[in-house]
């Protein structure tokens, strides 16, 4: 017998969505025997302008709870799991459990019980198809009475239970309190419960199946057809993701990342895909010197001006204490001799504007303060920059020649990132340019 990897492999929503999507997932399951534990989530979009289960029960339960009739959206939802099972052929009636979540609905036994219901019924139909336990996730993933996730005893709880069965589907997104009210995590938190999984378990593998063929390099709205990222590793990820990139639920790394176990993000749709494999750490060295570049608008930087500041004892922390005492979080602090720069999401910044100037003033007693608005942050990501030399310069020529005005740089010290800060306007183009300099285009050279 082979001696195969221990996976656990989570499908989402388009991936379970239709009778159709069932099928492939059964052929991937049946593919390898170490997918030995399935995590589901509820049936998403089949088509662009179709809504995803999920949002249908959370309109259901707000039908309710306004004592409105619910009917119409009930049978909507119902239909969408009957289709399944009439479209797989299975012998499975769900309509007690379609009874009992009615007769809770008017109850009103809480939005996260109602939300929960697509993966718990999903679960219930992959498991019959598949021929593997249903495990209801109520049993195993644990929340204190206050809603927080309890790390130990569902990790004890899932083992225990798991042990036992050679093969098992949980549903992913929620688990239950200790009174047994049902409770989720946040949307898309389906990832976050495979990943719970598969450290509990201590898989091989976490994989995470989806409905493209991994992380891509770039935004496709902005560049034509970037390259799939094949390695990446949780840093870069965290990079990529905090500046809008997203594949995956971003708590979802954390379970899978403090056991060193790798996350292959796959496609349904495409199975002999590769994907991309996330690791802790990796010697396997990028084809690109860069991983991948994102970037986010809206922001804001404010620029503190006085003179000798830099021999003021405690000048950024009584800085940075206004925009803590205000609430704001702080993005990045790029300073120079006798100035600093604060940059902040315009967002979070603009209705506490006069406020955060007027405390900002009292504090530290500035020359001038200075503030530019509609700043875009762009963030290029690689583990190869730090043995590479002139990735700046490739960076900034690429925006010179596309005539870019750069308005800040940061480059962290650990040389994962450089950040650099432009206006609104050219967003867009800059991570076009940038993209371009770095991976080679039909035909063209890139480095
Ligand atoms: N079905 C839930 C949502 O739409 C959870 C998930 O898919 O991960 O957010």
């Amino acid at each position: 017998m082979k001696d195969e990897l221990l996976k656990v492999a989570k499908f989402g929503g388009s991936s379970l969505a239709s009778a159709d999507q069932f099928r492939k997932v059964g052929a991937i399951i049946r593919a390898d025997a170490g997918r030995r534990y399935v995590v589901d989530s509820a049936p998403g979009k089949r088509a662009k302008d179709d809504t995803k289960v999920t949002n249908l029960l959370y309109r259901c339960y707000d039908e309710a709870s306004q004592g409105r009739n619910f009917d119409r959206t009930f049978r909507q939802i119902r239909s969408r799991f009957d289709e399944i099972i009439s479209g797989l052929g299975l012998d499975l009636n769900l309509s007690r459990d379609f009874e009992e979540i009615h007769r809770r609905f008017e109850s009103q036994s809480g939005e996260d019980y109602a939300a929960s219901r697509g993966e718990y019924l999903n679960g219930k139909i992959l498991a019959k198809y598949l021929g593997y336990e249903f495990v209801d996730a109520a049993s195993v993933i644990c929340f204190d009475k206050e809603g927080n996730f309890l790390e130990d005893e569902t990790d004890r709880k899932l083992s225990a239970r798991l042990a036992s069965l050679k093969t098992a589907v949980i549903p992913g997104f929620y688990g239950a309190m200790p009174d047994g009210r049902i409770k989720t995590f946040s949307r898309g938190g389906s990832d976050i419960t495979g990943s719970i999984i598969a450290r509990a378990i201590h898989a091989d593998l976490y994989e995470n199946w989806t409905d493209v063929s991994g992380f891509l390099a770039a935004d496709p709205r902005l560049v034509k057809n970037p390259r799939v990222i094949d390695v990446l590793t949780y840093r870069e990820l965290r990079e990529l993701s905090y500046m809008g990139a997203s594949v995956l639920h971003e708590e979802a790394i954390f379970p899978v990342r403090s056991e060193g176990i790798p996350i292959n993000i796959r496609n349904t749709n495409r199975p002999d895909d590769k994907g991309t494999l996330i690791v802790e750490t990796t010697c396997h060295t990028p084809e690109y010197i860069i991983t991948g570049i994102a970037g986010k608008k809206g922001f804001v930087s404010i620029s503190i001006d006085k003179d000798m500041m830099n021999s003021e004892i405690g000048f950024c922390r009584k800085v940075l204490q206004v925009f803590e005492d205000n609430q704001i979080s702080i993005e990045h602090m790029p300073s120079g001799i006798d100035t600093c720069t604060i940059f902040v999401e315009q967002e979070a910044f603009i209705n506490k504007e006069q406020r955060v100037l007027a405390q900002l003033h009292r504090a530290v007693k500035p020359d001038t303060i200075e503030m530019e608005s509609n700043l875009a942050l762009i963030a290029i990501v690689g583990r190869g920059m730090k043995n590479n030399s002139g990735c700046a310069s490739k960076i900034f020529s690429a925006l010179s020649a596309a005539k870019i005005n750069i308005r800040m740089i940061d480059q962290g010290s650990s040389e994962l990132n450089i950040i650099i800060g432009v206006r609104n306007k050219y967003f867009e183009d800059a991570i076009r340019v940038i993209y371009e300099a770095f991976v080679p285009q039909d035909g063209k050279e890139g480095r």
